[in-house]
């Protein structure tokens, strides 16, 4: 199945190889794409607030980012490929831009948290391209930002807004744009910048990255919790499901 739909989202369900083909094509075409890396967290604040329902409903493409949403994706039978982040893709897309010579944009994130991050990629990808760059401490109804990047052209603009802002804010500006991919990568200059530290390996092989997130940043514990209201969500779904199909079944059966 190419899509997989989970709680009202259209997941497309391509590995992460399967994904960078596709913008990698999309960007030599010079097609508009706008990419949502989903997590059960996002699913969640969609289905209670419909502003950021229809955002979602205007992505291309939405990426299935947590061990959560391919839980959800196996209770409801219709299983999810792979886990896809945008840490990940992220990554990737740096490579690949950096040998097809892609201009590339950074908007988010602290200020200094930025100017660490820019620095490690520039060691990183020398020969990276990357256009520009701003904080992502500003309004939602300041355009400078997207008038910045509307006259740079960018292939790629990471936006590292967190969500919902960075989903609102490519929402909002995608029409004035021609071209490129925006790419919501939540936290992801963090890490870049060495701040915060992703999981290691085993962690994440061991489908534990939330936990040990939560190790690190106690302070999150709020949004975890939005985790086991999703799993009963999908559960309850699951339920009505197999009711459903078992009173079509016996429906049959009297014919
Ligand atoms: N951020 C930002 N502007 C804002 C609020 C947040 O640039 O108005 C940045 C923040 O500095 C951090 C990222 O957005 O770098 C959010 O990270 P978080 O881990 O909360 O995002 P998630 O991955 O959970 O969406």
């Amino acid at each position: 199945m190419e899509k997989v739909k989970i709680l009202n989202i259209n997941f497309s369900n391509y590995t992460l190889s399967r994904f960078l083909e596709i913008f990698h094509s999309r960007i030599k075409e010079g097609k508009k794409t706008f990419v949502v890396t989903a997590n059960p967290e996002i699913v969640m604040h969609a289905k209670k607030n419909g502003d950021y329902y229809r955002t979602l409903q205007k992505a291309d493409y939405i990426t299935p980012d947590g061990i959560g949403i391919l839980l959800a994706s196996k209770i409801l039978k219709t299983p999810i490929r792979e886990r896809v982040t945008g840490y990940d893709l992220m990554g990737e897309l740096l490579k690949i831009a950096e040998k097809m010579r892609w201009k590339v944009y950074l908007f988010g994130a602290k200020e200094q948290t930025l100017e660490k991050a820019y620095q490690n990629m520039k060691k990183k990808h020398p020969s990276l391209h990357i256009v520009g760059r701003h904080h992502g401490y500003v309004d939602i109804n300041d355009p400078r930002v997207a008038q910045e990047i509307e006259t740079l052209e960018p292939d790629i603009t990471f936006v590292a807004l967190g969500f919902p802002k960075q989903e609102y804010w490519i929402a909002r500006y995608l029409d004035q744009f021609n071209k490129g991919l925006f790419l919501g990568v939540g936290g992801s200059f963090d890490v870049w910048s060495g701040e915060v530290k992703r999981a290691p390996k085993i962690w994440i092989d061991l489908h534990l990255e939330w936990f040990y997130r939560f190790l690190k940043q106690p302070w999150r514990l709020k949004r975890l919790l939005v985790l086991p209201e999703f799993l009963i969500k999908i559960i309850l779904l699951r339920i009505k499901e197999c009711i459903k199909n078992d009173e079509s079944a016996a429906h049959q059966f009297r014919k």
